[in-house]
Parts: C-alpha cells; sequence; structure tokens
C-alpha cells in the first residue's frame, strides 16, 4: 500500500500553510491570479504529486509590476523601523509555522527534516537581524573642504527588487533578501525555483497575513512563478533596478549580461566548488565530522557542499580510511525520518549528472574510495536515492572543476607546504566556501592571508557548509561576487546619496575654483 500525503503528515502541514491541490502562482499579496500552465510539484522522497501551481503569464507579470511600483511609493514613506516590526512580525509568525513549513521544504526539496526545519528557523533568525537593521540604515558623514559646509552621505530605497531563487534553500535564500530589502524600504517580487513552486506559495501566504493585519497596500511582497522565461522578464525589466540571482554559473552568466544591458544592478550568488584543506597537525576527528556533513548533507546539494578534500601526504591514508569507516555508518532514505542522513537528489537530471560524474572518474582511472550507485528497492521508488561516493582524483580533471550538484567528494593528495594545498584550493573557477583544519597557527593564518583562499567564506576548523547569518555571505570570481544576508550586505538593497548643504553666507567652490560674477 502507498504512503499518501496524509500518512506522512504533509497534507496536515499543507493545510495549516493554506496550500491547495491547485495553486494560483502569482500574488501581489491581497490578490491571487493566474491562468498560465500549471507547474507539478512532484516530491523527490517518493514521486508523489504534491500539488500543482499555475505559471505566471506575460499580461500577470505586467500586472504584479505595476501593482509593485505603486506600492513602493507607499512603503518608503513608513519609517524605516516600522518596516522593520512587519519583518518582526513575519519572524513570529514563522516560529509559529516552522514545524509544517520545515516539513514542506524537506518533502518538496528532498533536504533532511532537520534541515527543512533549519531552514525555517534560518528564516527567522534573519528576521531579527533585519528588525535590528531596520534602526542601523546609516551612512558616514564627512568633513567638508570648505568652510561652514557639512557633508554626508544617506542610503535610501532602490525600488523594486526581483528575487531570482534555487531549488535547494526554497525559502531562506528568499528571506535572506526580502527581509533586508523590506526594511530597506524596497518592495520585492521572487521568482522561486520552478521545482519548489509550493514552499513559496506558502511563504506568501504566511506574509500575506502580515500585510492584511496591518492594512498595508498589495505589491509589498509578489510572487511569480515558472522557469527561466518568467525570470527573464524580469532580468530585462528596467522597472526593477536590482536583480538578485541565486542559481547554477550558467545561469548567473545569462542573468548578468542582461541585467548590465540595461545597467541594473545584480547580486549573484551562484555555484562553489568548495574544498577543505586536511594539514599534518589537522584534528582527524574533527575532520571527518566535517567533511562527511559537509559533502553528503543536503545530498551534496548545497552551493556549499564540501566537493575536494585536500589533504597532506603524511595523513592522507588515515583521512581515507576514517572517512570510508564513517560513509558506512549512513543512513540513506526518506528524509522526513529523522535516522535518515541522506535523502534524494531533486530529479533524474541530477541523478544523471551524478552518474556521469563517477562515470568521467572512472575513465580517468580514478580509484572509487567509496563506490556509488543509484539505490534500488523498497522506499527508494522514486530512483532519486544515491550512494555517497568518494574518489581518488586530480585537481585539474574536468570534472573535479565543475559543480556536480551530488554527493561526490574527490579526495586530492598535496606534498609539502601549506601554500601548495593553498594552490589546489584556488586553482578553480569557483569561490565560494573553503575551509583548513589544523590545529597550527601559522598555517591556519596563511590560509586567511592575503595570499591564501581566494574564497568568499574562509573557514578554520569548521567545514565548507552550515554558514551564520550574522556575516556576509557569498563568493568571488564564478560564483559571482554578490553578498547577502548579514554585516552590511543590506547596502545593495538601498542607492547612495552624497549630501553636502552650506549653511554659509558665501557659494565657496570645491578644489578652491574661483568663479566671481
Ligand atoms: P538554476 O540555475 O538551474 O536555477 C536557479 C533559478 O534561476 C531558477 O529559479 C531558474 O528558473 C532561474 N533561471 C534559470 N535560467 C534563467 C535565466 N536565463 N533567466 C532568469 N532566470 C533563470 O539552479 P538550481 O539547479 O535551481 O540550483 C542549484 C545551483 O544554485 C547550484 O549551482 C548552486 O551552487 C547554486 N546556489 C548558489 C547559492 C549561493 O548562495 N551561492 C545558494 C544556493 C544555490
Amino acid at each position: 500500500m502507498s504512503i499518501t500525503l496524509a500518512d506522512h503528515g504533509i497534507q496536515q502541514a499543507l493545510d495549516q500553510l493554506g496550500v491547495k491541490e491547485i495553486n494560483l502562482g502569482t500574488s501581489t499579496g491581497k490578490q491571487w491570479f493566474g491562468t498560465g500552465a500549471l507547474i507539478e510539484s512532484v516530491s523527490p522522497v517518493d514521486n508523489q504529486l504534491i500539488g500543482k501551481v499555475h505559471e505566471t503569464t506575460k499580461e500577470d507579470y505586467e500586472k504584479v509590476v505595476k501593482v509593485a511600483s505603486e506600492s513602493f511609493k507607499v512603503w518608503r514613506k513608513m519609517p524605516a523601523p516600522q518596516r522593520g516590526e512587519i519583518v518582526r512580525q513575519y519572524g513570529e509568525l514563522l516560529r509559529q509555522y516552522k514545524e509544517p513549513l520545515g516539513k514542506l521544504v524537506s518533502y518538496e526539496m528532498g533536504k533532511s527534516l532537520q534541515e527543512g526545519y533549519g531552514e525555517v528557523q534560518e528564516m527567522i533568525d534573519i528576521c531579527d537581524f533585519a528588525v535590528g537593521l531596520s534602526r542601523q540604515l546609516h551612512g558616514l558623514t564627512m568633513h567638508s573642504e570648505r568652510p561652514n559646509h557639512r557633508m554626508y552621505e544617506q542610503y535610501h530605497p532602490l525600488g523594486v527588487v526581483g528575487i531570482i531563487s534555487a531549488f535547494n534553500f526554497p525559502v531562506a535564500v528568499w528571506s535572506w533578501n526580502t527581509a533586508l530589502a523590506w526594511v530597506c524600504g524596497d518592495v520585492c517580487i521572487w521568482k522561486p525555483s520552478e521545482k519548489t513552486p509550493l514552499t513559496a506559495v506558502a511563504c506568501q501566504h504566511l506574509m500575506t497575513k502580515v500585510l492584511e493585519q496591518n492594512d498595508l497596500p498589495e505589491g509589498i511582497s509578489c510572487l511569480i512563478n515558472g522557469d527561466y522565461r518568467v525570470g527573464e522578464w524580469m532580468t530585462n525589466d528596467t522597472r526593477v533596478p536590482l536583480i538578485s540571482a541565486t542559481g547554477s554559473i550558467r545561469m548567473g552568466k545569462i542573468v548578468a549580461q542582461a541585467v548590465a544591458k540595461r545597467l541594473g544592478k545584480s547580486l549573484l550568488e551562484l555555484g562553489g566548488n568548495n574544498a577543505i584543506i586536511v594539514t599534518p597537525d589537522a584534528d582527524i576527528k574533527m575532520t571527518v565530522i566535517g567533511a562527511v556533513f559537509g559533502a553528503v548533507g543536503t545530498c551534496g546539494q548545497r552551493c556549499t557542499s564540501t566537493r575536494r578534500l585536500i589533504v597532506h601526504e603524511e595523513v592522507y591514508d588515515k583521512v581515507k580510511n576514517a572517512l570510508s569507516e564513517a560513509y558506512k555508518q549512513l543512513s540513506i532514505g526518506n528524509p522526513l525520518d529523522e535516522r535518515n542522513h541522506v535523502g534524494p537528489l531533486i530529479d533524474k537530471d541530477a541523478v544523471n549528472n551524478y552518474l556521469n560524474a563517477i562515470a568521467q572518474v572512472k575513465e580517468h582511472g580514478g580509484n572509487m574510495v567509496v563506490d556509488g550507485g543509484v539505490l534500488e528497492g523498497e522506499g527508494y521508488d522514486s530512483g532519486c536515492y544515491v550512494k555517497p561516493a568518494i574518489a581518488e582524483a586530480e585537481n585539474h580533471w574536468e570534472i573535479v572543476q565543475e559543480e556536480t550538484f551530488a554527493p561526490v567528494l574527490y579526495l586530492l593528495k598535496y606534498t609539502g607546504d601549506v601554500e601548495n594545498a593553498i594552490a589546489i584550493q584556488n586553482g578553480v573557477k569557483q569561490g565560494l566556501s573553503s575551509a583548513i583544519m589544523t590545529t597550527n597557527l601559522r598555517e591556519a593564518e596563511k590560509f586567511l592571508s592575503h595570499a591564501g583562499s581566494d574564497c568568499g567564506i574562509a573557514n578554520v576548523n569548521i567545514g565548507t557548509s552550515g554558514a551564520e547569518i550574522g556575516g556576509a555571505f557569498g563568493g568571488e570570481k564564478e560564483t559571482g561576487g554578490g553578498r547577502e544576508s548579514g554585516s552590511d550586505a543590506w547596502k545593495v538593497y538601498m542607492r547612495r546619496q552624497t549630501n553636502t548643504i552650506n549653511y554659509g553666507a558665501d557659494l565657496p567652490l570645491a578644489q578652491g575654483i574661483k568663479f566671481d560674477l
């Protein structure tokens, strides 16, 4: 007998979140509409159809942008701390709905239930951060070179922010953007991944409640649905001054060019090829836990997943053996069952990419330390469950240079100084996350120095994944250069203005230029 959505507890979650069997996919807050084709959301957990969402049509899109542009005029007038209060209320609602939303994230995307809850917690955390930020959107004051002049800078809201998100963090990435953009006075239009439309519908329902309770106009939070074509309407739209796009490097290159063509702003959060360096002084127990979590967590589908382990020859065999022992302990299966460590890949295409990566390693003659394969039999009917694999490889192989969004970990050996390991670590096109495992202060500091890791994230004695929201998140090189979340990442959602005020009775010019009439 097949397991129903109700047996999984998913039907109850959908009911609580207001997600139906067939959903309108376009929303300006109060209004929901949509006549477009239906996107089916099928769970990678067991291939069940969870629900359908109407794609946004061009006509619907036009309506959304108009409403959003109008609501911006109202929203930007509201004092920032009051906007923060709205975000605080959203955070409160997320606390209330953490369980059903986390469960739906887990079931629609396939990540473990713990990670599903963790994702909603991350939304709550960024709301808290944004509330505090709403009283700290400050610029600098400078001393003017002219007498009786005052100079300072201030930040103003930008306008409509377009958010394009990836399937693997179906809700958190949206909230990293929106929570900040909202307190900054912007309104948002969200195009989630076409692979995870239902969690997006759920988030929009929750935000709608907050906006209605506060009698705010529609358009502050908007949702559109569809594939790249719907995304392209936004990237080409001059009414959307900022596009924040999270996804593959392939997508980022297209989006960056479209936005640059109209001289818009883009914030790009793209793929990574993250490595942990393991030096002779590493704590091996910590290394193994960090590496295994980094490589198999979310079934290797985090942008910060550990893809390469660069291990010194002195400890190479020890690390290799410890890892293969650890992999034997992994249980793979239904991510809603908390006993399982690893859930499914998102779909069959992802499974094919995974198989192709392993095939390429074998073609190169690479040794499979832990062999991969697709799991079959009871509980694995979706065909998306794969065995996390470890391969001995070389950094220059094309497949190692690429991000394969699956649990394949490449073991790379280094000899000599830590500089050699850093060169391997930096020897890829991507620059998202990196880590070093060492108890040697000199090695750690070299890794963090200007000549060290070239990534946006560089950790010591922590794996590559699992960032906190307080720091700015993002990466260099082909990862796109964008920063989201904490620190001063909010500045990208605002426009900076420099103001000079003359409170004297003369009009001196800068640089001492004389101009008398
Ligand atoms: P993807 O690039 O296939 O799709 C991402 C989003 O972009 C989707 O919403 C998609 O519809 C949209 N899109 C695709 N082509 C577009 C176009 N031409 N114009 C406008 N929109 C377009 O990525 P995915 O498979 O959903 O996600 C996995 C990728 O995302 C991985 O590479 C991963 O590393 C990356 N990612 C990066 C971060 C980060 O913060 N750096 C975070 C999460 C995921």
